[in-house]
């Protein structure tokens, strides 16, 4: 990461000096053009092509970041800036200065994990302790791990808390994980809000970094379809929507439209950093439990 901000100095030196003389040039001014000599300064070249603004250097930074093992799960940040703003202005009121560093650490992928450590010692191991032959990275920790498992319900409870919260508070009668029975047989949405004839149908994801989330958005709104179609004599105003969110704090495009006039942009944010605050605590579970898998403990037994 810091070697992509040294590069970004390396070229956006170069385009400052570029803007400069292109607005040299542009005076009607015979002293300057005598001081210039009409000589333009080549605009600054990335791996081949010219770049002229600030603009075509952050896109290709871009690029770069998000074809990064660490950068590729903050692809889907930039679909709502606002979200994010916390990041830049360092302030959030659910944030410590403790909690927010730890927040960033989680969001650029740079905690300790087996995988990265294994970069700086062979001591390290690059498997996880728990499972068999699967890399210890910290994905695998906060979305896989049978050892993480607990911590990731609490992290799933908090964010359909937080949405139970919004809802109630704008007048609707909300009902936690309802059993329906559908011509799919019995399904169990997470949230199900109603307000006079208008209904939600809600289900909560924090997905995986390597996925679009709003191919998991479609997935849950075709799992919980057919809970609409029982609702239809109950309710003249049906809403399927799923609230999903990557464990990196982006979330989805289709549930920022769904929820705009329900959840402001700083309640979208609060989602964001909680499912960081969490992913650190489902961090800390995880490195202070001792549970190892059978195959370890068997290994351990001889
Ligand atoms: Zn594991």
């Amino acid at each position: 990461m810091a070697g992509l901000i040294y590069n970004l100095f390396l070229y956006l030196v170069p385009l400052l000096r570029y803007g400069q003389n292109c607005k040299l040039l542009g005076y009607d001014d015979p002293l300057t053009h005598i001081i210039t000599g009409n000589v333009t300064t080549p605009a600054p070249v990335i791996a081949g092509t010219p770049v002229t603004s600030k603009g075509d250097v952050r896109e290709h930074f871009g690029k770069l970041l998000h074809s990064s093992v660490d950068g590729k799960g903050l692809l889907y940040h930039p679909t709502c800036p606002k979200v994010h703003q916390w990041v830049r202005t360092a302030h959030h009121k659910w944030l410590t200065g403790r909690d927010f560093i730890r927040a960033v650490h989680l969001r650029h992928n740079l905690l300790p994990s087996g995988m990265m450590l294994s970069c700086l010692s062979s001591a390290h191991s690059k498997s996880c302790p728990v499972c068999v032959n699967v890399p210890y990275t910290v994905a695998h920790i906060l979305q896989q791990c049978p050892r993480s498992h607990g911590a990731r319900i609490k992290r799933h409870n908090a964010i359909c808390k937080y949405v139970s919260e919004t809802m109630a508070k704008l007048g609707f009668k909300v009902e936690w994980e309802p059993m329906l029975r559908t011509k799919e047989g019995l399904l169990k949405p997470d949230l199900l809000a109603s307000i006079e004839e208008c209904v939600f149908i809600i289900d909560i994801a924090i997905c995986s970094d390597g996925v679009d989330p709003d191919k998991v958005y479609m997935n849950k709104i075709a799992k919980y379809e057919p809970v609409a179609d029982t609702l239809v004599d109950t309710y003249s105003d049906i809403k399927l929507s799923a609230f999903v969110v990557n464990w990196r704090g982006s979330i989805a495009k289709r549930t920022l439209k769904d929820f705009e006039p329900l959840v402001t942009s700083k309640g979208f944010s609060t989602v964001s950093v909680r499912t960081l605050q969490y992913g650190n605590y489902i961090w800390d579970m995880w490195n202070r439990s001792t549970v190892v898998s059978f195959a370890e403990a068997e290994v351990y037994n001889r």
